[in-house]
């Protein structure tokens, strides 16, 4: 069955957007997943369609009506009863390669995205929704945390990939490394050279420096990524040094 997201908006024109372009574009258009945009608009119920009104207990700003956001929500989900929902905020749990992965291998996503302070909370409540952040920064909406999270769950599709650009040896693998760094042609440029051992030919050792480089860089880059990286290791009966 084909991958599928349904993404919740005041802004549909803004999808596919970047995501109709490249490796995710392409895979789109070889029906590899398939997305739609949803107007939020569309289920306002008011002679001026709104779909936000003042906060209770004051403040600035506005927040997105319940009822409207519901109604939306509903028709996606009876469209995809058995897709996880999710509503991009920065106050949920970070979006990582994990989530990422786990998401992929489902029958696909139906993603909120607000806009002004954000959305009235019973919503997100009664739907059961899932809140999800695409880092500690706030964004003017969640279009662009689900484009981000989109592309990342495309390119791990079964066939989107090539063995050219397989995600088997990347950043925030299974194994929580980042990855080493990479050179190509000229093997001289601007007085820079390239490590010796990439012109070597030898297999092993490029193995072995790409192994070193990938720990340096999460060792000394995200002692974070690092320490989990070791406890891993040490449940698996390795070693924590
Ligand atoms: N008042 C909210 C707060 O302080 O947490 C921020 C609202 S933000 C201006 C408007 C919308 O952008 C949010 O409802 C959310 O959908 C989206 N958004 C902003 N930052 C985000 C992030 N880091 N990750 C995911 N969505 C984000």
């Amino acid at each position: 069955m084909t991958w599928r997201a349904s993404v919740l908006t005041l802004f549909p024109e803004m999808f596919p957007g970047p995501l109709g372009l490249s490796l995710a574009g392409k895979a789109l258009r070889d029906g590899r997943w398939a997305l739609e945009a949803l107007d939020i608009r569309g289920f306002a119920t008011d002679r001026h369609r709104s779909v936000d009104d003042t906060p209770f207990g004051g403040g600035a700003g506005m927040v997105m009506r319940p009822d409207v956001v519901d109604a939306a929500l509903g028709a996606a989900i009876a469209a995809q009863p058995a897709a996880r929902r999710i509503y991009l905020t920065p106050r949920g749990r970070l979006l990582d390669q994990a989530l990422v992965r786990e998401l992929a291998a489902g029958p696909g996503v139906i993603l909120l995205c607000g806009r002004y302070e954000g959305v009235d909370q019973r919503v997100i409540e009664a739907r059961e929704l899932e809140e999800v952040s695409a880092g500690d920064v706030v964004l003017s909406g969640g279009e662009v945390a689900a484009i981000l999270l989109l592309d990342a769950c495309v390119r791990l599709l079964p066939g989107v990939m090539g063995a050219a650009d397989s995600a088997t040896e990347e950043s925030h693998g299974p194994e929580g490394l980042l990855e080493y760094p990479h050179y190509t042609r000229p093997a001289e440029w601007q007085g820079r050279t390239v490590p010796e051992v990439l012109l070597s030919g030898h297999h092993a050792e490029v193995a072995k420096w790409r192994r070193a480089r990938a720990e340096e860089a999460t060792r000394t880059r995200r002692p974070d990524l690092w320490a989990k990286h070791l406890n891993r290791n040490a449940g698996e009966g390795g070693r924590l040094d």
